[in-house]
């Protein structure tokens, strides 16, 4: 990194960086995806009405996006729900961590995702998008999502029905995004009624949209928030 880049970073640190106290940490088997349970002192989640995300610092002026989910604004916890599958710095980052370390964050910022009233939500994502849709869930209350989340290992796809008692479903995953098993669960199901949310893999996103506006049934609408590529 150039010496500007860094001073500015620092700069950008300096000004608005707040920190979390991570309470626990669970991995799941084999251990490429971890849940995050952290306690925010400075983060007011009373008032949101759509799925967040935070910038964290997972390195040297190096920052990277997550979603806080499962979050109760009376003690200010949350969760965050990471996959570590690749090589990265968010990767290295998350597998380092431990109970009692301290996250540095900066800004707290909305995504377009919010339930919605009418009809049925179904939610379409990789296993970035858990916490992403495990927030919108709790954003809609009683209104239950359902969906697929693709999944590259089959004792994931079992810890996460173990784990998360949900009409959303996973679905092995036998491409970098999950498109073919995700475009296979849809072909399924009745979208006419529905507003069909996308995240994660961003060539998934735009591929998934594609196929569902052609569909008879066209949903509502459909709402993409890409990730990654
Ligand atoms: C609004 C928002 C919210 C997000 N929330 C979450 C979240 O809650 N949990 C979460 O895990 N991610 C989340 N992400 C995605 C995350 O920020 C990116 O995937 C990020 O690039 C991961 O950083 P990294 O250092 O692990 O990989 P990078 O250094 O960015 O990428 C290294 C390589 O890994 C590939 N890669 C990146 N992400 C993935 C992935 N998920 N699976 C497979 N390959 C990948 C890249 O294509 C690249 O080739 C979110 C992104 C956005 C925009």
């Amino acid at each position: 990194m150039n010496i500007i880049k860094q001073k500015a970073i620092s700069l950008i640190e300096n000004a608005w960086a707040k920190s979390g106290t991570v309470l626990s940490v669970r991995a799941w088997n084999p251990a490429t995806f971890f849940e995050v349970d952290v306690h925010f002192s400075n983060m007011d989640m009373s008032a949101w009405t759509r799925v967040q995300y935070i910038k964290v610092k997972v390195a040297n002026g190096v920052y990277r996006d997550y979603t806080p989910a499962g979050w109760d604004a009376d003690i200010r916890t949350c969760t965050l729900y990471i996959n570590a599958l690749q090589d990265s710095p968010g990767s290295k980052w998350v597998k380092s961590l431990q109970q009692g370390d301290e996250i540095t964050y900066v800004g707290v910022s909305n995504t377009m995702h919010r339930p919605v009233d009418r009809g049925e939500m179904m939610v379409l994502g990789d296993m970035s998008s858990i916490g992403h849709y495990l927030a919108l869930q709790q954003l809609a209350g009683d209104k239950l999502l359902s969906g697929a989340i693709s999944i590259g290992k089959e004792s994931h796809c079992n810890e996460f029905l173990e784990y998360f008692k949900w009409k959303v479903q996973p679905v092995l995953q036998e491409d970098s995004g999950g498109f073919n098993s995700l475009l296979e669960w849809t072909k399924n199901e009745n979208l006419a009624d529905s507003d069909v949310y996308l995240s994660g893999h961003i060539p998934t996103c735009v591929l998934l949209r594609k196929e569902l506006k052609r569909r008879k049934d066209q949903p509502n609408g459909i709402r993409a928030q890409g990730f990654w590529k």
